[in-house]
């Protein structure tokens, strides 16, 4: 009996054409970008132009109405060239801040605002974390006090990636401190050039392509309509999105394993030393021989996790469930074994992978955010066994 493990003509079609734009349009600007700390200007314009903005919306917001799977297949396509633009720009602009959206904002703002996401006119920020609420989200300290028929923000929020560029910005803040996190609400807003909002760009050694800010809240003021969700649910909003994020942020660590794979081999058979290509040496083929299982066992989690997404009627996934389970587990072992690949590329390349002008150098300082930012590893191996342990817990699904 046959197992789904091909991806469809059209599937592999448009991984093929992402990759491609990728290749022509992205990497010839890498160099430049990294030294820098900037994302292309034009970057969203030119996916919308493709048609790679909104892949899971649907057509009536401009979207592609296709799934996960795709999702990560282009997320994986682009992360070959910069998995800090693919997961790092585009992923938290489409999937953390938009998607979102699409699952729990207002129909009337829907269109207003999805359709310029998909054309690439509008860039999306997310929200969460706070210089003392990381990993413990919950005990964010940023407020929403409702005055009239608005709410009045104050606090900030930190490593908000796309906020120096963003035009959109969801975000979550108390509206009821004394409940907990049953007193936190969802709210989004248009970042650019609001007032009482102040951007400071942080400064970085890795993720350099993707741009950091510092978020401060200081009486601004978001109509009561913006309200995304209940009042009081944030929570219900926050969670809705986690595992789609887990798992297509992972198709972007995908991409870097790959583009690390694919640049040691070529240069394990073009570099010379003792009069051999370094690929013949055993030590050399051990490391590519550990990169290939890590890159094939990560892909494994990660589509089997976007697969099961997709033919889930629920896609919300939370505690309790085997999409939560799929997708941190899909997150932490392909993010871990990402470190390591890359790790391994820039050995496998010498002095040579140090140097900014070898992409592997950029892949490797692109690897550790990915076992930090959208959760760290602890985080997501508590979880993982949180689910195995829960009752009615089952190996089969
Ligand atoms: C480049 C970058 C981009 C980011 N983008 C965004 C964004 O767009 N929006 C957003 O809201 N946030 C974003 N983040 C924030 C990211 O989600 C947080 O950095 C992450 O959740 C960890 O929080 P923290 O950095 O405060 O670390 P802390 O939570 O302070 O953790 C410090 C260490 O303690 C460990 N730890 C904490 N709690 C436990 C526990 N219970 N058990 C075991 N170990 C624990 C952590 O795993 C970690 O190793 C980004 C971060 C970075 C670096």
């Amino acid at each position: 009996m046959a197992i789904g493990f091909r991806f469809t003509e059209e599937q592999r079609m448009m991984a093929e054409n992402a990759y491609k734009w990728a290749n022509s349009w992205l990497e010839p600007q890498m160099e430049e970008l990294e030294k820098e700390q900037k994302c292309p200007p034009d970057l969203f314009i030119e996916l919308g132009k493709l048609g790679l903005n909104g892949i899971v919306f649907e057509e009536k917001y401009g979207g592609a109405g296709l799934g996960y799977v795709e999702t990560c297949l282009i997320y994986e396509a682009i992360g070959r060239i910069s998995s800090g633009i693919s997961g790092g720009v585009i992923g938290p602009s489409q999937t953390l801040c938009f998607d979102n959206f699409r699952r729990n904002a207002k129909e009337e703002h829907k269109m207003e605002v999805l359709p310029k996401a998909c054309t690439g006119e509008y860039i999306g920020a997310l929200g969460i974390t706070e210089p003392n609420a990381g990993s413990d989200a919950m005990s964010m300290r940023t407020t929403a006090v409702k005055k009239g028929d608005s709410y009045i923000i104050n606090g900030s929020k930190i490593f908000i990636t796309n906020s120096p560029i963003a035009d959109v910005m969801m975000f979550y803040a108390k509206t009821d401190p004394q409940k907990g996190p049953h007193g936190i609400s969802a709210f989004w807003f248009y970042l650019k050039n609001a007032r009482g909002v102040t951007i400071d760009k942080i400064d970085k050694w890795g993720f350099r392509t993707s741009p950091s800010g510092l978020v401060t809240f200081e009486d601004v003021v978001i109509p009561e309509e913006n309200l995304v969700g209940k009042l009081n649910g944030g929570v219900s909003v926050l969670t809705s999105g986690l595992c789609t994020e887990r798992i297509t942020l992972a198709g972007s660590i995908l991409g870097m394993q790959r583009a690390c794979i694919e640049l040691s081999i070529k240069y394990s058979k073009e570099r010379v030393q003792f009069g051999k290509p370094i690929g013949s040496f055993q030590l050399i083929q051990g490391k590519l021989a550990d990169m290939y299982c890590g890159y094939e066992a990560s892909k494994w989690m990660v589509y089997r996790a976007a697969d099961y997404c997709d033919s889930s009627e629920d896609k919300h996934g939370g505690k309790g469930t085997d999409l939560d389970l799929m997708a941190a587990a899909a997150i932490l072992f392909s993010s871990e074994r990402g470190t390591q690949i890359a790790s391994d590329a820039v050995q496998i390349h010498g002095g040579y992978g140090i140097c900014t002008e070898y992409p592997v150098s950029r892949h490797y300082t692109d690897s550790k955010l990915w076992e930090i930012g959208a959760g760290t590893s602890e985080i997501r191996r508590l979880i993982v066994a949180r689910e195995m342990l829960r009752d009615g817990f089952a190996m089969e699904r």
